[in-house]
């Protein structure tokens, strides 16, 4: 989901001093659609076709490399039957023609992109093409030894398979046993009650303290893989009354992704990540969260965190050992482990620049799996989020396969097809260490010259979701696919659509602490009236109840249509009516806003940041909130209107178009207004006829209110689903 744009390149202090970190010569942020036309690749092996046909988990020898199935896609192939491997006539056909424009493509982290020619394999890449060592800029050459380095580790690849599994088996079970089961009353009877655990919590305070400077105590004491023997401290957990299913088949789950609420957040994802897991814990899961230590995560819970151990482990053709430490949570019966390296996750931004983002995520998503091991805690399923947890199914049919968290079955939730972790292929060799094998054009390789992470997680993981049925069709097409559409069709017996919900503690106007006034369904008339006129107060707009507040609360990037926005604003502030924009992006957007602010004080509000307490009440104040989205995944922030009594103006894209049901003047049924060709002029007649339909017909207006707050957008159902999910792939 959310991907904020880097701003410049830090230096990393090692962590451990041991070694230097050889950095990679310089970036290729170029766009896909720059680069020259792919090559055919030839047909792939029947093995991977099967794999892709069948229902069935894949057998083991369909884990090794994907081959190359397709090298690019026709897009007129969109009406590939789902379950047919794409036929070889695909194989010939270059993405001639792109929809997208370029700067969408750059909008990836990558905030300054590198010109071709810096495109260089890392210098230490003994595989990198002569022309390309020569046209390394190499910011830091890499120092002669660190060849040696890199022969070394290469003739040791059971030494890294070792590394994975050689380590004392934390006694986690104990500590960190999620939740306590208590039986509930008869009328309760298939529910098990998660109690408060203060008293034990207390005791743990003072050992957490003291552990936590540990790993820095330690960082000097490099030996590989030996777990550094010392007793966890006892985990602090705090829980409030979980409800468990305990009658529902247990499952244990790993979530690893690069965010999460609470902790860090920079859009939907972080919703996700939070709220997914507490509602699997309800479905009887045993959930643990995995997440980078950054150290931007607030001080709050970075001193509620214990060291659970530490080891060492090897990083593709690094030469070095680097250091994983292990740090733990516990809230509402999911543990959040944190993987700590002060190197890698010491800046103030989870997303830096693809210089620093890929290296970092090749080292989380290698060590998640690593303290999987160490921790002794191998879970049924593996659940990864977007690209930066991407190379984690890879890894784990390859280097980890022989190791004890190979034997769980994985699944690759595409949060934004958008972000993909592209890059030259020596460079991701370099830093992941995968086999040569996994670089084909069925798994990570894309066009001549890259490797897409995003794309090799795709072919190995057993699963493949998306956040809503629409775009799980939709990026199956050229218009929607970002270059992965052929690759998806392949995959698509694997791939299915689930809808994300809301998380319904987060999000109760009823106990919102951010509201002027809270409200539920029985008074949400009048007292909605009460938080626009505080809204209106807090930003300086006219304060009138009268007035039409629509909001926007967003990413300001190029996917969420904010050109088609800006191109209407002076149509609709008619005098009537009120905007409020809530968001940080792209300078162009950031400018554009606060222009029409100062143009129309007292009618418009831009507000250039990101502030999660102020999306609370504006949501809560506005009539309406935008979702023009050029894609949307699923969105969320039409949910969180909905439940907050305010009606959505979408555009009828991905989860916005399974998620809004058209309002129909003539029935009065719907949730929202909605548009679909991606026009202004289509936007701003759904706001006409929203405005219509407040100021001339306000019961039904009101009726629209009250049945959105009343309809369902919890996680429930979803959670269900992905539970359903997770019983496919382990059916004992
Ligand atoms: P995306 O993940 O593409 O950014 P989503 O709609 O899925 O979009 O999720 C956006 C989430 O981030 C919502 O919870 C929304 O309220 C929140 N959000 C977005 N921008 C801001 C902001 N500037 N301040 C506070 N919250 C924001």
């Amino acid at each position: 989901m959310a991907r904020k744009k880097a701003n410049s390149r830090k230096k990393k202090s090692p962590a451990n001093g041991v070694g230097k970190k050889t950095a990679p010569a310089v970036v290729n942020q170029t766009p896909a659609e720059e680069k020259a036309a792919p090559i055919v690749e030839e047909t792939a092996p029947v093995a991977e076709k099967t794999e892709v046909t069948a229902a069935e988990p894949a057998p083991v020898e369909e884990k090794t490399a994907p081959a190359a199935e397709e090298a690019a896609p026709a897009v007129e192939k969109m009406e590939t039957p789902a379950t047919e491997p794409a036929p070889v006539e695909e194989k010939t056909a270059p993405a001639a023609e792109e929809t997208t424009p370029v700067a969408e493509k750059t909008e990836t982290p990558a905030a300054e992109p590198a010109p071709v020619e810096e495109k260089a394999a890392p210098v230490v890449e003994e595989t990198a093409p002569a022309a390309e060592k020569m046209e390394t800029p190499a910011t830091e050459p890499a120092p002669v030894e660190e060849k040696t380095a890199l022969a070394a580790e290469e003739a040791a690849p059971a030494a890294e398979k070792t590394e994975a599994t050689a380590t004392e088996p934390a006694p986690v079970e104990e500590k960190a046993a999620p939740v306590v089961e208590e039986t509930v009353p008869a009328t309760e009877k298939t529910e098990t009650v998660v109690k408060k655990r203060t008293s034990t919590r207390k005791k743990a305070a003072p050992a957490a303290k003291k552990a936590e400077s540990s790993p820095k105590k330690t960082t000097s004491t490099k030996k590989k893989a030996a777990p550094i023997v010392e007793e966890p401290a006892p985990v602090v957990e705090e829980t409030t009354t979980i409800n468990v299913m305990s009658d529902l088949p247990r499952r244990s789950v790993a979530f690893i992704g690069s965010e999460c609420h609470p902790f860090v957040k920079t859009g939907g994802l972080g919703d996700v990540m939070y709220a997914l897991p507490r509602e699997l814990v309800r479905l009887n899961c045993d959930v643990r969260v995995i997440l980078p230590r950054y150290a931007c995560i607030p001080q709050q819970y970075q001193d509620k965190m214990v060291y659970r151990g530490e080891f060492y482990m090897d990083l593709g053709k690094t030469g070095r050992e680097y250091y994983v430490g292990i740090m733990e949570y516990i809230c509402d019966g999911v543990v959040y482990d944190f993987i700590d390296n002060q190197e890698f996750f010491s800046s103030g931004n989870p997303y830096l620049n693809l210089v620093d983002d890929i290296p970092k995520y090749c080292f989380f998503s290698k060590a998640a799996l690593a303290a999987l091991n160490f921790m002794n805690w191998i879970p049924d399923i593996i659940h990864c989020h977007d690209w930066q947890a991407a190379l984690v199914p890879v890894y784990l049919r390859t280097l980890f396969q022989d190791s004890p968290v190979g034997h769980a079955r994985s699944i690759l939730t595409i949060h934004n097809l958008r972000f993909q972790g592209i890059y030259n292929i020596p460079t991701i060799q370099y830093w992941s260490g995968l086999p040569d094998s996994v670089f084909n054009m069925g798994a990570l390789k894309q066009d001549y010259e890259d490797a897409n992470m995003l794309k090799g997680g795709l072919a190995y993981a057993d699963r493949i979701t998306t956040v809503s049925g629409t775009y799980a069709g939709e990026i199956q097409t050229s218009e929607y696919g970002e270059h992965l559409e052929g690759h998806l069709r392949y995959h698509s017996g694997k791939l299915r659509g689930i809808v994300n919900g809301i998380d319904y503690g987060m999000w109760n106007p009823e106990t919102d602490p951010a509201l002027a006034v809270n409200y539920g369904l029985g008074n949400v008339l009048d007292h909605k009236m009460e938080n626009k006129l505080a809204l209106q107060k807090e930003l300086g707009l006219e304060e009138d109840e009268s007035k039409f507040v629509i909001g926007l609360i967003s990413r300001l990037t190029n996917q969420k249509g904010l050109d088609l926005v800006s191109s209407i604003v002076p149509q609709v502030l008619d005098g009537n009516t009120q905007v409020v924009v809530l968001g940080t992006g792209d300078k162009q957007y950031e400018d554009t806003f606060r222009y029409y602010e100062d143009t129309y004080r007292g009618t418009f509000s831009a507000c250039i940041q990101y502030d999660e307490a102020r999306a609370h009440r504006i949501y809560a104040g506005a009539d309406a909130l935008l979702v023009p989205s050029r894609f949307e995944p699923c969105g969320l922030t039409q949910l969180n209107a909905m439940h907050y009594g305010t009606i959505p103006i979408v555009r009828e894209t991905g989860g916005l178009k399974d998620t809004v049901e058209p309002y129909n003047t003539f029935t009065g049924d719907g949730n929202g207004f909605t548009f679909d060709r991606y026009e202004a002029g289509l936007l701003l007649d759904a706001i006409n006829r929203a405005k219509t339909e407040y100021f001339t017909n306000r019961y039904h207006w009101d009726e629209v209110v009250q049945r959105d707050m009343a309809k369902d957008v919890s996680w429930e159902n979803s959670a269900k689903q992905y539970k359903d999910l997770y019983l496919e792939l382990t059916p004992w």
